[in-house]
Order: C-alpha cells, then sequence, then structure tokens
C-alpha cells in the first residue's frame, strides 16, 4: 500500500510528546511490512539531515498564492526490508520500495522556533499554517519523486494517488475536506482513502468563523467545518474522514462522551467506523538490551533487577533496603493526576516504602515534591526535571510504578513498565484501562492494578492491595511480572492493526 503520514510531528526532527512519537515510530515499521509509506511535517527549521528537492508547488490560501519548497530526509529507513535493493549512499530522495521518505514542508511560517507557538501563546496564524500543511501534504503525494517505482530503477516516481491519507489531530484534519471540495472534483485522487489519528481530542483547532472566507472553499462546506459558530479543524475530520482511529479503544469509547470535549456525539456518529489501536513501544526501552541500566533482565531472568534497584538506591542515596521501591514519572500537569498521589502521601509515608518521583512542569507540584523529600529523606526522592537516562533507571530498578492519570488517551510509562517488570497501579482510563489488568490469583491474571474511581479512597486501597501482594506473596509477584514482560507492546503489532484500517479505506473507493 501507498501511505501518507502527516503531521504537525514527526520524532525525531519535532515533537512535543505522543503524536510526534507515534509518527516518528509507526511509518518504519510499516516500511518493514512491506508498504511504502512517506511522511510529510513542517520544515520548522534547517535540518542537517534532509535536503531541498527542488520541487515547488504553489497554494492559494487567505487570499494569496503561497510557494512552497519541499525538503526529503536523505537517511534510510530505520529497519531494512528483506529483499529490496540496499540504498547504500544513494543520493538524496532515493528509495526503493518498502523504504520511508520524511518530507519536510517548506515556508517562512513554519521556520520560527516554536512547532505551535513561542511564549507569548499559539501563533496567530496556526490555521493559515496547518491548512497549507495539508495542501502540501496532499500535494507531496503526487509531486516529490522519492520512490522508485521498482526495484533497480534509476527515475524516481512519487508516491501516486492512490493512496492512503493518515491525518493526525487537528493540525491535518482539514485533509479529508480539501480532497472533496478542491481535488476530487479535479478528476485527482479519486480512489484515494483517509484515516484520521486522535492523539488527544482536548486540542481541536477552534477558529473564528469569518476565518473559514481564508481556506479557500466554497460556502457549501461550511456546515462540516462549524462547530457551535465556531470553524472547529477536528470536526471537519472527525465527520468527513472514511476512518477515525483514537490511540486505544477505551479511550475511543471515552471521546463518544465527556473527553470528546463538545465533539463527543460525532465521535459516537461514526458507530464501528471510528475504533481504537493501542501505541507501540520501540526497542529503546527493552530490558534485555537497555544500555542504559545498571545490568540487563528478562522475563526468564530476572536477577538483573535487584542490581538495578542497587543501583538506583545508591544514585539516589536512598538505602539498600529490600522494602516496595515505587516510582513515578510524568509531566507535572493535572491530567496526570499527580494531585492525588500528593493526597495520599501521608498514609503511603506511613509504609515501608521508597519512593521516587521524576518530572516538571506545575510549579506548586515541583514544590511538593521538593517538600516531600525533605520531609521523608530516609525514603522518598523528587527529582525535578526532565531525566531520560534517570527514567529508563526508575523503569529498570523499581517495583511499582504509579499513573493516577485522570484521563491518558493511551499512556506510555505503563507499557514500558509491564516491560520492565515494573507493576503499574493506574487509574483505570483510557489506554491504562486497555493495558493494565487488575491482578485476579485465582485465574493467574492480571499485571497490575487498575482502580476505577478517580478518588485518594481508590488510589489508596489499590496501592495496599500492591504493597501486601509484595509482601506477602512474592511468587504470585513474580508471576505477574512475567506474564506483563510477556505481553506483546511493539509496534508491529500496531502497525499490523492499522494495515488492515489502511486496506479498509483503499477499498472503498474501488
Ligand atoms: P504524555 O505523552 O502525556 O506526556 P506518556 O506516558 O504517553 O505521556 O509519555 C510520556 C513520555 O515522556 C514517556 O516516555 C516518559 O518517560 C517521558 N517523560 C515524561 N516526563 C519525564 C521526565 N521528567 N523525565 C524523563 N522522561 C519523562
Amino acid at each position: 500500500m501507498n501511505i501518507a503520514i502527516l503531521a504537525a510531528e514527526v520524532a525525531p526532527w519535532s515533537k512535543t510528546g505522543g503524536l510526534g512519537d507515534v509518527c516518528g515510530a509507526l511509518p518504519g515499521v510499516l516500511a518493514a511490512l512491506g508498504h511504502r509509506v512517506l511522511t510529510v511535517s513542517p520544515r520548522y527549521k534547517e535540518y542537517a539531515d534532509a535536503d531541498d528537492t527542488g520541487v515547488r508547488t504553489y497554494i492559494h490560501l487567505f487570499g494569496q498564492r503561497h510557494e512552497v519548497r519541499y525538503f526529503v530526509a536523505r537517511t534510510p529507513a530505520p529497519e531494512a526490508v528483506a529483499g529490496d535493493a540496499p540504498v547504500g549512499d544513494a543520493p538524496a530522495g532515493i528509495a526503493a520500495p518498502g523504504e520511508v521518505r520524511h518530507v519536510f514542508v517548506d515556508h517562512p511560517s513554519f521556520r520560527r522556533g516554536g512547532i505551535y507557538g513561542d511564549a507569548h501563546g499559539s501563533y496567530g496564524d496556526n490555521l493559515f499554517r496547518f491548512a497549507l500543511l495539508s495542501r502540501a501534504g496532499i500535494e507531496a503525494a503526487a509531486l516529490v519523486p522519492v520512490f522508485r517505482p521498482a526495484p533497480g530503477t534509476a527515475d524516481l516516481a512519487p508516491l501516486g494517488e492512490d493512496v492512503v491519507f493518515h491525518v493526525n489531530d487537528w493540525h491535518t484534519s482539514l485533509v479529508p475536506l480539501y480532497l472533496d471540495a478542491i481535488y476530487r472534483p479535479a478528476g485527482h485522487f479519486r480512489r484515494a482513502g483517509t484515516v484520521l489519528g486522535i492523539h488527544n481530542a482536548g486540542h481541536q483547532g477552534a477558529f473564528a468563523a469569518h476565518q473559514f472566507a481564508g481556506l479557500d472553499v466554497s460556502s457549501r462546506w461550511w456546515p462540516h467545518t462549524d462547530m457551535n459558530g465556531h470553524l472547529n479543524l477536528l470536526k471537519t475530520g472527525v465527520v468527513l474522514a472514511d476512518r477515525v482511529v483514537a490511540v486505544s479503544p477505551n479511550y475511543a469509547r471515552e471521546i463518544c462522551g465527556e473527553l470528546g470535549f463538545g465533539l463527543g456525539h460525532l465521535f459516537a456518529s461514526r458507530g464501528r467506523e471510528l475504533l481504537g489501536i493501542v501505541n507501540g513501544v520501540g526497542e529503546e526501552w527493552n530490558p534485555a538490551t537497555d544500555p542504559q541500566i545498571a545490568a540487563p533482565f528478562s522475563a526468564e531472568d530476572l536477577s538483573g533487577k535487584l542490581a538495578c534497584k542497587r543501583a538506583l538506591q545508591a544514585e539516589l542515596g536512598l538505602p539498600a533496603r529490600d522494602v516496595p521501591l515505587l516510582a513515578l514519572i510524568a509531566r507535572l500537569d493535572p491530567q496526570k493526576g499527580v494531585d492525588l498521589l500528593m493526597e495520599i502521601l501521608p498514609w503511603l509515608m506511613t509504609q515501608d516504602v521508597q519512593l521516587v518521583i521524576l518530572g516538571s512542569g506545575s510549579a506548586a507540584l515541583e514544590q511538593q515534591m521538593r517538600e516531600m523529600e525533605w520531609n521523608h529523606r530516609d525514603k522518598a526522592r523528587g527529582w525535578v526535571g526532565y531525566n531520560e537516562g534517570l527514567a529508563h533507571r526508575m523503569e529498570a530498578g523499581a517495583d511499582l510504578f504509579l499513573m493516577p492519570s485522570r484521563f491518558e488517551p493511551c499512556g506510555l510509562n505503563q507499557i514500558y513498565s509491564l516491560r520492565y517488570g515494573t507493576v503499574p497501579v493506574v487509574h483505570a482510563t483510557g489506554g491504562l484501562a486497555d493495558t493494565v489488568e487488575t491482578l485476579d490469583p485465582s485465574r493467574d491474571r492480571g499485571t497490575g492494578w487498575a482502580f476505577r474511581s478517580f478518588s485518594a479512597g481508590a488510589f489508596m486501597d489499590a496501592m495496599g492491595w500492591a504493597l501486601l501482594t509484595w509482601w506477602r506473596f512474592p511468587d504470585e509477584w513474580r508471576a505477574m511480572q512475567r506474564r506483563g514482560m510477556t505481553q506483546d507492546w511493539t509496534w508491529t503489532r500496531s502497525a499490523r492493526a492499522y494495515e488492515r484500517v489502511y486496506a479498509e479505506v483503499l477499498g472503498l473507493r474501488g
């Protein structure tokens, strides 16, 4: 299949969160499964590994004609595909079928330093910027020659018009509208399909109604973009995309209600055309090969995990004791429910445990973390800041991972925890409910604890069971760790699910 993934963020070139991670990781795995995959994202700055293709297009928006240029990354796909000719040191843009090509749309409005805004807030022309990305993204599939049509062919061809556009969040939600309003009536992209990925339905791209005129489409499309008298880009995608895919099945259900932030009824109206696919986790989070941890370990041989615990205790200056070591890593945002942990902290600190929190964000929570450490030097540490290496060492060395999020579209840390035998205690919301199953020793099931109500009582209750199990039932504990560690949370599993959706939408128009 020909797959074009359009997004405001593609890691490692641009990333603020999960959106960038998904759009950075999924393409390579799809390519490894044999597809031709293009990503299109803005050229936010000069990328040393991306060259000018010389291809230009002109896009009419907000009453003017705008020139955009296309750049393409030189790096070959992360995973080679069996049977493909090696790319070697091929010149820019040359790709064998089955490879990922990363295209960057160049326009002065993208090159400002920020992705969505700066210290003064969101950029005032974001509607223009992301409408431009959407139009340029569609045309990239037809214009930018980056794929070799057949192995051994010298000439390059574009991805083509028989393509699945996998667009993401509100930034590229206008793609289905532009296909219907501009390109298909002109005879282009007749058989192209569209999939809208929902990473966070809380951001919708809402703009004043008068800005609709700048989008360069007839006013008969206004009802598709109108949400209570405002222009709402996410709504446009939700009603017009062939399929809508949230980042977990449970989140797909939740956005049909309150977590749809006003679009719930529209998500619900898609019925079976709305589904959820849990994100994958890359090989950098594998305790058997992780170079950042003190000792490797696996489900078959957990002995290295104790060495990791001792190393973590030493690094943080905690006593080398055999007590449950609890970890929490998060952006300190109200979404993450760290306040709920602070609520149960007085009780938790009466228990014989050690607790490490890594995070930054809310100044109030950062202050509470410092006070916690000050008041409980012998058992608690609050590390304020962003520290990737420490995040790995905490996942490896802790016994329990806490994730009391208010809402969580997918969540990654609980999946890392499962892989590292660090038993998660989570609030049963969004992807957390899909990935963590509460222990049921009578049926040899469960990988952690998922508490139902977002309350200190429910969190404390779950923690009580977790601590009791750690102290009293070590065999049960190890069995639970192993169940989590042997689950398949690879990107290949996710990519296979996306493959099925793409095949469906390509079949829709014959
Ligand atoms: P979200 O995308 O909402 O922040 P996820 O759980 O999906 O939440 O992903 C968070 C990612 O960011 C994880 O990889 C986590 O380890 C990382 N992370 C968050 N805060 C920190 C921090 N202070 N230091 C290191 N890594 C962090």
